[in-house]
């Protein structure tokens, strides 16, 4: 049996979107002392998502809906969710990992499934951070409502950009896409539903290079032809911002394997290059990633973690025994 201290854990969780929620339930179910710890609600990016529609078992559900059903599931198993901001996971010379947080505790664990996803990755032009919420968005389903009537604006060309922009012409009297390309990295579902709407124009072969408003707020963009390297301007009341998510693995100190892009390289058990280190979802380097694939991730983590621990407490019982006999 193993003796807990103060914040000591079997499992940290860091994150509690499908994730670390789903984490969180399979850890409960095997019994494990375990601790999630998400800054914000949990749900994770289904808060950012209106309708799920390929979820399999729901064939249509409310991003947040699902997010309160998995959150109530989890906690029915025993998950215990903290609400605090993870700043740096570090793995100790004793081996256990130091999880520590905004509000100054440190949790320990000897194992930790990372399941924080990630952010949105930003144009980096002149006004997008002056108009941040007066017009600049990177969430259709939190700001689209604001903008009724209004001509709009989506930087992007893959499935985010393509989905939102969709769902953005629900509120919107007319919406952009500018995508820097001729043609979209899109699914060809969300590309045809997008070309059949006709409040939606794709501005082919263009990047918004300036961002420029007044007091009220954004007025209208600068954009780049990527071809012509000519300028022009876009009139618009607001401009969303789907051109990818960083994943959040800054949290990790020392070096932990990664692809190009960021995204944490595991083996088939879910663990990183850091032994006792498990990642999950958006966070791992996959070829997709959805709320599917994000539990079934986690499944994987929580039950390897059970595994990893049983072992570890044979190492350790192997050694006890070794020790006695010398
Ligand atoms: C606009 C949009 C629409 C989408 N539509 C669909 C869809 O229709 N169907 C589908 O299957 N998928 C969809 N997805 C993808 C899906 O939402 C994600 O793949 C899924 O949410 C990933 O789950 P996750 O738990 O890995 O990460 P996330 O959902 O990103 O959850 C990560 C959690 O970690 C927390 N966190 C991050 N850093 C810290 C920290 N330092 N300390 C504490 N907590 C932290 C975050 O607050 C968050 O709650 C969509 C995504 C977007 C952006």
């Amino acid at each position: 049996m193993t003796e807990y201290g103060k914040n000591e854990y079997d499992v940290i969780v860091v994150g509690a979107g499908p994730a670390g929620l789903c984490a969180a339930l399979y850890a409960g179910r095997g019994m494990l002392r375990a601790l999630t710890i998400e800054r914000g609600a949990p749900g994770g990016e289904l808060l950012n998502t209106d309708l799920i529609e390929d979820y399999i078992g729901f064939e249509s559900i409310k991003g947040w809906e699902l997010s309160q059903k998995m959150a109530e599931h989890a906690k029915k198993f025993g998950a215990e969710i903290v609400t605090d901001n993870v700043e740096r996971i570090r793995k100790a010379d004793d081996g256990w990992f130091d999880v520590a947080t905004a509000r100054g505790t440190t949790y320990r664990a000897p194992t930790v499934i990372l399941t924080a996803g990630g952010t949105p990755v930003k144009l980096g032009v002149p006004g997008e951070k002056e108009y941040a919420g007066k017009g600049v968005s990177y969430c259709a389903v939190c700001d689209g409502a604001f903008f009724r009537g209004e001509v709009l604006a989506v930087a992007g060309g893959g499935d985010a950009a393509v989905e939102e922009a969709d769902y953005l012409t629900r509120y919107a009297a007319k919406v952009y896409i500018v995508h820097r390309r001729h043609e979209f990295r899109a699914s060809r579902i969300l590309q045809e539903r997008a070309f059949a709407n006709a409040k939606i124009e794709v501005v082919w072969n263009k990047t918004v290079s300036e961002i420029v408003g007044t007091e009220k707020g954004v007025d209208h963009l600068v954009v780049l032809d990527t071809v012509t390297g000519g300028r022009s301007t876009l009139k618009v009341g607001g401009v969303f911002i789907f051109i990818g998510f960083k994943p959040n693995t800054h949290l990790v100190e020392g070096h932990v394997k990664h692809d190009a892009a960021g995204y944490l390289i595991t083996d088939e058990r879910m663990m990183t290059s850091i032994p006792g280190l498990f990642a999950a979802g958006d966070v791992r380097a996959q070829l997709t990633r959805q709320v599917t694939t994000a539990v079934g991730d986690a499944t994987t983590a929580a039950i390897a973690v059970e595994k990893y621990l049983a072992a570890l407490r044979e190492q350790e019982k192997a050694k006890t025994k070794a020790a006695a006999a010398s």
